[in-house]
Parts: C-alpha cells; sequence; structure tokens
C-alpha cells in the first residue's frame, strides 16, 4: 500500500441538485478506466444547458470541415461516442422521469474513489403528489476496460402502480460540450446498426464519418426485487442511431425495484477482437452482474491506490483533493491504455475543450506516471515515437530538418491547433498562431529523458526515444540562425509557453526572437542528444548514425550551438524574449479594479480593440519554466556553458519580476509559481498549492472545468508534493531527498518507484525516513541530507529535517 489513509479522503460528496453546477460535477464525478471516460450524467437527461452527457473512447478523434466566414475550418475532435447511460422510467401514461419535472426532496452525489464507483441519491414528488426514492450507482470497470454498469433502485413511498422502464443506447449525440466550438460542425457519428440481441439486450453500432471508427455498445438489463430475479417482456424500439427497451413493471408501494443496466463498449481501434459489434455482444453475455462487477471493480482500484495513493496530513481537503487529482490521472490514463495508440490529452477523457488533443502537458503528467506506473509514459512516449514519421514531414513542410512535433496532436500526429478561434467576449473569430510554439519538442525531449533517468529502460531508450531524441535536436539546430557579428546562434520567429504573446506589437508577422526558455531548452536538447550518442551500445549507434544520415559537421555544429546561443537579460533578469523590456507596464491594479478576475486579460483587451502584446503581461510562466526544470546548480552550468553567469541572485530577481507581471491565465501557471517559490516564500508558494488545489474543484476559471479536467494541473500537484516539497531529485544514479516542507505539512507518506526499487518514504514532524521495500532488486542509492547512503532492501535511512528551515518567512 502506497500510503493508509482514512475513508473520507477517498470521497468527493454533493448535497442538494444544483443546475447551475451539474456540468462541473459531471466532470468531476466521471467514471473511466483509461480506455473510455463517462462524465456523471443524469441517466435520464439528454445534453441541454444544464447536462452534458459524454463518452469519449482514448484515441477515437474525428476530422469535420466546417464553412466558417467564406472559408473551410477543419477540426479533428475527440468524438463523443454514443451515449450508455439513458435510463429514465415513466408511470402509467405520465412523462419521462426528469428531475426537472418534479419537486426534488432530497439528492446527493456520492464519488466514492477509493472502489471507482458514483452513487446518485435522490427523493421526488411528482405532480400527483406520488413520492418515489431512486438511488442510481455507476461504474466503469477498471478491470475489464470495456465494461460499464448502471443499477437503478426504484422505491415507490406511497403509491404502487404500472411502472416503465426505459433503457437506451443513444448514438444520436453530437459534440457540443464546449459554446465557443458550437459554428462548428460537431456530427461526428454515423449510425450503421440496431438490433435486439436477446429478450433483455440491444446493441448499436455507428461510425465515426472520416475516420471511420466502428463503435458498438451492447446493452443488458436484468430486474430483481429483494434479491429475486423478475421476469419481463420487453418491448424494442429502434431508429437511426437509437436503440432502446421499454421495460413495464408493476411496482409496489415500499417495494424497491433494482434494474441493472451492464453496458460492453468496443471499437474498431481495439486489437484482439473480431468485430466491434460482435465483441460487445460476446462480452456481455459473459458479464456478470451487477454485485460480481462491484467486487472485481474494487480489486482492481485496490490494486492502483496500493501503488498511487498518497498520505498528506492523512485527512482534510488537500489529501482528499489529490486523491481525486490520482483518481483522474489514472482514470485516464491507466493500464487498460498500453496498447491503444494514444498519447494523454490535455483535457483528460472527460470532456471537449482543447478537443482531446495532446499538448506540452505531458511535462506535468508524465512525473506522477515515471514513479508509480512507468510502463504507462513508455506507451505515451510510443505515441509520439509513431507519429515521428508525421513529425519529420511537418519539419521539412516547415523548412527544417529533423522532427517537429506538432503543438497540438491528434489521431496521426499532424498539427492540429485551429487556425482561428473565437473570442467568447467579443465574438471575434482571431487567427491562432500558436503552432509557433515550437517548445513542445523540447517538453517530448525532456520527457524522455526523465522517463530514462527513472527506469533505465535501456530497450525503450535505444529502440524508440534516442532517434526521437536525435531529430528534435535536429530540428532545434535548424530552427537556429547564426548572429555573425555576436558569435552566437539564436532561435528568431517563436512563441514560448505564456500563449499572451503572440508577436511584436510593431510587427506584421507573428513570433518572437530569443525566446529564453525555448533557446535554453533547445541547448538542453542538444546537449541531451551529444550524450544519447555516446550513450548507445555502438552497434545501435552505428544504425542511427547511418539511418539518420547524421555527421561528425552536424554534430560539430551542436556542440558549438550547447556553447553560443544567445540569451539575453535586461534589468538585472532574463528577458522572456527580445525586447520584452520595450514592452508597456500593464495597468494591473486598474484592469482588476474594472474587471475582476483579469485571469484571461487577453481577451478583455482584444475586446477593447487593444492587444496584450504591448504589455509586460503573461499568462502563464515563460522564462521561470527553467526554474521548475531546472535545479539552481544545473541551471548555472547550462548558462555558464552558453558564457552567462546565473547567480542566486538573478533568479530570485527573475522569479520576483515575472510573478508580478503574470495573470495566471493557464491552470498550469499556479503548480510553477508553487514551485518556484518554494524556497524563498514559502507561505506564498503555499498559497499557490492550495489554489491550484482549488482550481478544477472549485472550477476558479469560471466554467472551463466542465469543458474537462486540467491533467497537467492535477498530475503537477502531486509531482508538486514529491518533487518539489520533498525535493526529489535524481542526481549522479542515486535517489536524492532535499525537503523543503511548508509548515503545513505534518505528516507525509508515499512510496515510488525508482529503477525497479520500491522506495517508501514517510514524513512525520520533523523526522523523514526513507525505506528501500524488500525485493530482488539489489541496493539502491540514496541522498538525505547531503550525503549518499546504500541502502539494502529491507534497509531505511532517517534523518531529521529542519523544520525552522521551513518556517522562514
Ligand atoms: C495553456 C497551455 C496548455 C493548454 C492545454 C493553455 O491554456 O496556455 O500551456 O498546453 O492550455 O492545457
Amino acid at each position: 500500500m502506497r500510503a493508509r489513509v482514512p475513508q473520507r479522503a477517498f470521497r468527493l460528496t454533493y448535497r442538494g441538485f444544483d443546475a447551475a453546477d451539474e456540468g462541473l460535477r459531471e466532470t468531476l464525478c466521471a467514471l473511466g478506466n483509461g480506455y473510455f471516460v463517462t462524465r456523471a450524467a443524469a441517466p435520464e437527461a439528454s445534453a441541454d444547458e444544464v447536462h452534458y452527457p459524454g463518452t469519449y473512447l482514448a484515441g477515437c478523434y474525428n476530422r469535420l470541415i466546417t464553412e466558417l466566414q467564406g472559408r473551410p475550418i477543419e477540426n479533428e475532435d475527440l468524438v463523443n461516442v454514443p451515449n450508455w447511460l439513458p435510463l429514465t422510467f415513466r408511470i402509467e401514461d405520465g412523462e419521462w422521469f426528469h428531475l426537472s419535472k418534479v419537486t426534488v426532496r432530497r439528492y446527493r452525489l456520492d464519488l466514492d474513489m477509493r472502489r471507482g464507483i458514483l452513487t446518485r441519491l435522490f427523493a421526488f414528488t411528482d405532480d400527483a403528489g406520488r413520492q418515489t426514492e431512486v438511488t442510481q450507482r455507476y461504474l466503469v470497470h477498471m478491470g475489464d476496460k470495456n465494461v460499464a454498469a448502471l443499477e437503478t433502485e426504484i422505491v415507490a413511498r406511497n403509491w404502487s402502480g404500472r411502472i416503465t422502464v426505459l433503457s437506451a443506447l443513444d448514438g444520436t449525440v453530437t459534440n457540443s460540450g464546449v459554446p465557443r466550438y458550437r459554428e462548428l460542425d460537431g456530427r461526428h457519428l454515423v449510425p450503421l446498426r440496431t438490433e435486439r440481441q436477446a429478450d433483455d439486450s440491444i446493441c448499436l453500432v455507428v461510425e465515426t464519418s472520416q475516420s471511420h471508427v466502428r463503435i458498438a455498445e451492447a446493452a443488458r438489463v436484468r430486474l430483481h426485487s429483494r434479491g429475486v430475479p423478475r421476469e419481463f417482456q420487453a418491448e424494442f424500439e429502434e431508429r437511426p442511431g437509437y436503440v432502446a427497451l421499454h421495460i413495464p413493471y408493476d411496482l409496489e408501494q415500499d417495494v424497491p425495484l433494482t434494474v441493472e443496466k451492464t453496458v460492453t463498449l468496443y471499437s474498431s481501434r481495439e486489437r484482439g477482437i473480431s468485430e466491434p459489434g460482435y465483441a460487445a455482444c460476446r462480452t456481455l453475455e459473459r458479464s456478470a452482474g451487477f454485485a460480481g462487477l462491484l467486487d472485481t471493480q474494487a480489486m482492481a482500484w485496490d490494486y492502483l491506490w496500493r501503488r498511487c495513493a498518497i498520505s498528506l496530513n492523512d485527512h482534510g481537503e488537500t489529501n482528499r483533493t489529490l486523491h481525486l487529482h490520482v483518481f483522474h490521472a489514472l482514470q485516464t490514463v491507466s493500464p487498460n491504455t498500453v496498447g491503444l495508440d494514444v498519447g494523454v490529452g490535455a483535457r483528460g477523457l472527460h470532456g471537449e475543450a482543447y478537443r482531446g488533443h495532446v499538448f506540452w502537458d505531458e511535462m506535468y503528467i508524465f512525473p506522477f506516471f515515471n514513479r508509480t506506473l512507468p510502463e504507462l509514459t513508455r506507451e505515451l512516449l510510443t505515441y509520439r515515437f509513431r507519429r515521428l514519421p508525421e513529425a519529420r514531414w511537418l519539419a521539412s513542410a516547415a523548412g527544417f530538418d529533423g522532427a517537429l512535433f506538432p503543438w497540438q496532436s491528434g489521431s496521426d500526429g499532424r498539427e492540429e491547433t485551429q487556425v482561428i478561434h473565437l473570442n467568447p467576449q467579443s465574438g471575434h473569430w482571431l487567427p491562432d498562431v500558436s503552432h509557433l510554439q515550437r517548445h513542445v519538442n523540447a517538453a517530448i525531449a525532456y520527457n524522455i529523458w526523465q522517463y530514462w533517468e527513472c527506469t533505465r529502460d535501456g530497450e525503450f531508450l535505444y529502440a524508440r526515444g534516442a532517434e526521437m531524441l536525435l531529430e528534435i535536436a535536429r530540428m532545434f539546430a535548424s530552427l537556429t540562425t547564426y548572429d555573425r557579428k555576436l558569435d552566437r546562434y539564436e532561435i528568431l520567429g517563436v512563441m514560448g509557453p505564456d500563449e499572451y504573446h503572440t508577436g511584436y506589437p510593431w510587427a506584421e508577422k507573428p513570433g518572437l526572437d530569443n525566446n529564453a526558455y525555448t533557446n535554453v531548452m533547445a541547448v538542453w536538447v542538444l546537449s541531451r542528444a551529444l550524450d544519447v550518442l555516446r550513450l548507445l551500445p555502438a552497434p545501435r549507434r552505428a544504425e542511427l548514425v547511418a539511418a539518420l544520415h547524421l555527421t561528425r559537421s552536424e554534430t560539430a555544429v551542436w556542440e558549438k550551438i550547447v556553447r553560443t546561443m544567445k540569451v539575453l537579460f535586461h534589468d538585472g533578469v532574463i528577458s522572456q524574449f527580445e525586447h520584452y523590456d520595450r514592452l508597456e507596464e500593464f495597468d494591473w491594479g486598474g484592469y482588476t479594479a474594472r474587471y475582476g478576475n483579469i485571469q484571461r486579460l487577453d481577451r478583455i483587451l482584444e475586446k477593447e480593440g487593444d492587444t496584450v502584446n504591448r504589455y509586460k503581461a503573461s499568462k502563464q510562466p515563460d522564462a521561470l519554466m527553467l526554474f521548475y526544470l531546472f535545479s539552481m546548480d544545473q541551471l548555472t552550468q547550462l548558462f555558464a556553458g552558453l558564457g552567462y553567469s546565473l547567480d542566486e541572485e538573478t533568479a530570485a530577481r527573475t522569479v520576483r519580476y515575472y510573478a508580478k507581471r503574470t495573470s495566471h491565465g493557464s491552470t498550469l501557471s499556479g503548480i510553477v509559481h508553487a514551485w518556484v517559490l518554494r524556497r524563498t516564500k514559502r507561505a506564498q508558494s503555499w498559497e499557490f498549492f492550495v489554489d491550484v488545489l482549488r482550481s478544477d474543484l472549485h472550477d476558479t476559471q469560471g466554467g472551463t472545468t466542465r469543458e474537462g479536467i486540467h491533467l497537467g494541473t492535477m498530475a503537477g500537484t502531486v509531482d508538486l508534493v514529491e518533487r518539489g516539497y520533498l525535493g526529489l531529485e535524481i542526481r549522479d544514479d542515486a535517489l536524492w531527498f532535499d525537503p523543503d516542507l511548508p509548515s503545513e505539512v505534518e505528516t507525509l507518506r508515499y512510496a515510488l518507484l525508482f529503477r525497479g526499487h520500491w522506495i517508501d518514504v514517510e514524513v512525520d514532524g520533523d523526522r523523514l525516513s526513507v525505506g528501500h521495500r524488500r525485493s530482488a532488486a539489489g541496493a539502491v542509492t540514496v541522498g538525505l541530507g547531503g550525503k549518499t547512503e546504500l541502502l539494502k532492501p529491507g534497509a531505511k535511512a532517517v534523518t531529521t529535517l529542519d523544520r525552522r528551515r521551513s518556517q522562514a518567512p
């Protein structure tokens, strides 16, 4: 067990129905298994202003073209596949039950993260004064990835009568969950087949219109009451894309009726099957009833929690939210993801924001998996590897060498960044040049290296990682131009992570010059590429050098770039990009007074006819990312290699400078700020940490979470505790801990995997212990209190922490 934690640290409960909050709850209580995720929508509801049922299958994308403002706009979306939830009932010939048509007397939603079960309980009175109670339990099976189930118990409290239960599979759904995208076509599904499989089972087959992914769902209904199965004669309803059973039943007062709906879901992306419809029906026939599924579901989740639970102060909001974050990370990527050939979308599989695309957010997500389930990082890196040919093509089309991975990636790895986007505040469609964020390539290289550091998985590095790293390095080298006057290399016309700055206010052409983050990352990538060439076993090196036509003169240029890349400074700080100092100061006070929340000041300014490009105002950390990714020692060395001196004072000044000029328009921003302030401004760092913990749970961006979780931020909070506050670092083949714990952290327990060794970490007050679990893995070197120690399996190293250092202002 990674950590023993009280039950309530695994529960998220909502009391009372709140229409305004429903979209958020649907996202936060969504259930999934790394193969698909289903939003926690009310089973009786279809998409409307309050509800948005959505089921998203990892890797299932479809392209559509919409005519907009006289030009064709093409987008690839993660497809909302048929809704398997529909289940409702009516009394006699009345209307179908819907929450909006009755008086709700009690309502509760209860997510049990430990077992992956959502319970919805409500009691209502209808127009005829009838009182009814309903309890529903949902699960998406973590062990049997193609199985989901919904159990509904109905109790008539003051009446008896005939009811009809409706259980359906609805393939008439569209992608319409994000209001800003609604002008774009979202009809991805073409109905293929509806069938009644047996008296109690139905099947629906649809296909995506362009990618031709065939999706099949089958559903079985069973009724029982007081433990006794009840026979029924159901009527069958079918129309294109929709299939249902209507089941009549005589409900007696106070005698519960339980309706078990078991569902199977397959797609043609899946291997090891004949045909999705056939597979869905076969699996359905063999599927256990709800009670059996509950047991195996609890077991599958228990296995994951044993590896992934973290305990920070045991109970309370912080720990529960950390669990919520781990829960959603595991629902998006799990052992079921292996073999699916999918990447990890920035917004999980929980909604339609950013169309399910894969961004650089991987860099915030992978550290968690590297230390718990590294086989999943390997899988996600392999998604990139399979798209290397496309990245090579993108590089050559843009005039570069090597491989250029796109800013947004979907099915085949082509550039999926939209060409125009809507400012919902002004109603204007604006050009989108965010594809100029070439730094996503540095993130991929960084992730390959971190995976290698954590696992020493030579098989992956030699067969796949090295080739990607070398091709990315090559792309960065070709991105540089040589400034003869200064004898320095530079990178022109890119965007850094701060998406507010897309170009110079005085220039027509988008892009910025010498973005410090991109330049330094390019140097780091080129250095690792040179390392990898030294590290590869000779035969593999020879193969790769020949296959990539890598010449000595090319690597000689790399060696020169890593010594002479340009980085600019102004006012004693690292310049985010060249001429940053020429921008105007932004009136933070005035705008906050006028607008309140100015996180998205890019939209506010555009609406005013201005542009954020004119100001020293960032959406999120850019230059500060360097302090997030590298230790001060590493950075000092990197800069020294370039002939610049970077001391603690310059670093601290740089942090202060940009912290004052950031609007936190991305939730990722808080993670990095909590990080960079953790040693110097501990109270502020903890405030940022608490804020990012709240960001999805309380939807602090005002409406974005209902469109999908922010997975980078979620996984990033766990990383912040482990790598940030505990100072976990892999250095010289040892696992180092250099904690700087906020005073709020009293106890902390978790386990991590490092190169095949299971390590148990425990903080209790001022005592830190690092234990090496018994195994056949041999000894591991651990660095504690500035010294290394060789820990044999079964051994423990203990040190006393100077918590006063942590209490300092
Ligand atoms: C952020 C990007 C991020 C993207 C997806 C944007 O708002 O600025 O850094 O990659 O969201 O999460």
